[in-house]
């Protein structure tokens, strides 16, 4: 079995490296080691590299280059956004978010409740949708802050971002979104909605790790959150990470290119995988199935099955997926996103996430539509 090659389905965790991105970036892991804020030649060759980066990865937003702050990544770009929200708005101590964010929204505004803030978590239907009344009826005269993902990393599910966005600015409130999982999947035409702040993140779209960006309307003020240089125009200090950034803007380049094929593609991917599980397993169940969900992400319950055991047993035919998010994996945590759904335990212990991306072939599905059966039946005592 070892030799047998891997079949990568954890690409909401991380995805693979696209071969062009690498060949972008290494210029400037070698000769090209200029810094941008530099006078001289590499710096000036520098400063347009990120210059043609920002103008890559606005294109995937659907945004000007110019609301475009290079970050280390969604983490960043999450906590920048939520901080400069209340730094703007000192009269308003309220945030609104939901209860399936990523932790990187999720322990910010746990550490804002601690300084005295109040944060409202919306809660999810059976199938992770948001109840839009429920949405407006939270937001009050002091909420500074409306913070919805665009997408979940663990179902997939995807929340109504142009609704959320025409309600927050309805209410007078900033609208942020955690698009880390959206970008490169699913359409973002960031311009077109009263978006205030959107976190994305490169190693998600095949580009490079630490880096990612927060998108700031330019109808939006700003306050940063890492102060020093003036990089960024002021919006984020600290060298640049020249050779992430080029990364991330080839990456985008290319998410942007394959964004509608490459859509049906995995999504046909998908589909096929969950209809021969399906097929040839009983007792399943599709997280979010009834939702608008992001075409690469399924999320299953297979009954009476531990995640944690199945994971080892599908590690060892090649197998590679995981157990609610990469964050809490390991933690024994059950999903805090399945919970939310009003999922019982045993259920959620019992879920898998399998995440494809445009390198996923047909042959890496069917064959572990070979290996799962029989995964499942032995840790249900079967085979
Ligand atoms: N937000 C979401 C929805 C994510 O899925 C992730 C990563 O898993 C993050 C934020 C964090 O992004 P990064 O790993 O770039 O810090």
């Amino acid at each position: 079995m070892s030799g047998a090659p891997l079949l990568y389905f954890d690409n909401n965790a991380t995805t693979r490296l696209d071969p062009r991105v690498l060949e972008a970036m290494l210029p400037f892991l070698g000769e090209e080691y200029g810094n941008p804020s530099s006078g001289c030649r590499l710096g000036k060759r520098a400063a347009n590299a990120v210059k043609y980066a920002r103008e890559q990865v606005a294109a995937l937003l659907g945004c000007e280059p110019g609301e475009i702050v290079f970050t280390s990544g969604g983490t960043e770009s999450d906590n920048a956004a939520l901080a400069a929200a209340l730094r703007l708005n000192p009269d308003r101590r309220h945030l609104v978010t939901t209860a399936v964010e990523h932790h990187a929204v999720l322990k910010p505004c746990e550490a804002l409740a601690a300084q005295g803030c109040a944060v409202t978590h919306l809660g999810v239907d059976g199938e992770g949708r948001l109840d839009m009344s429920e949405v407006e009826h939270e937001i009050r005269p002091d909420t500074a802050l409306l913070s919805v993902m665009a997408a979940n990393n663990e179902t997939g599910v995807l929340f109504p971002l142009a609704e959320l966005a025409q309600l927050a600015r309805a209410k007078g409130v900033f609208f942020h979104t955690d698009a880390v999982q959206a970008a490169g999947k699913v359409p973002l035409r960031a311009s077109e909605m009263p978006v205030s702040y959107m976190s994305v993140s490169s190693h998600k779209i095949h580009g490079p790790k630490g880096v990612g960006a927060l998108y700031v309307s330019r109808r939006t003020a700003w306050s940063p959150l890492l102060l020093g240089g003036g990089q960024e125009r002021g919006r984020r200090a600290g060298t640049e990470n020249v050779p992430g950034i080029v990364g991330f803007g080839k990456a985008a380049e290319l998410a942007a290119a394959s964004l509608e094929v490459g859509a049906a593609e995995v999504g046909a991917l998908r589909d096929a995988f969950e209809r021969g599980v399906r097929e040839r397993i009983p007792g399943v169940h599709v997280h979010g199935g009834g939702a608008s969900r992001l075409p690469n992400t399924s999320n299953l319950a297979f009954d009476g099955v531990e995640a944690e055991s199945a994971l080892l047993l599908l590690e060892r035919a090649q197998v590679c997926a995981s157990a609610g998010s990469a964050c809490t994996a390991g933690s024994l945590q059950p999903s805090h996103v399945l919970r939310a759904m009003g999922h019982p335990r045993e259920r959620v212990k019992a879920s898998l996430r399998f995440s494809f991306s445009r390198f996923t072939t047909r042959a890496e599905i069917d064959r572990a539509l070979e290996i799962l059966p029989g995964v499942i039946a032995r840790l249900r005592g079967e085979a």
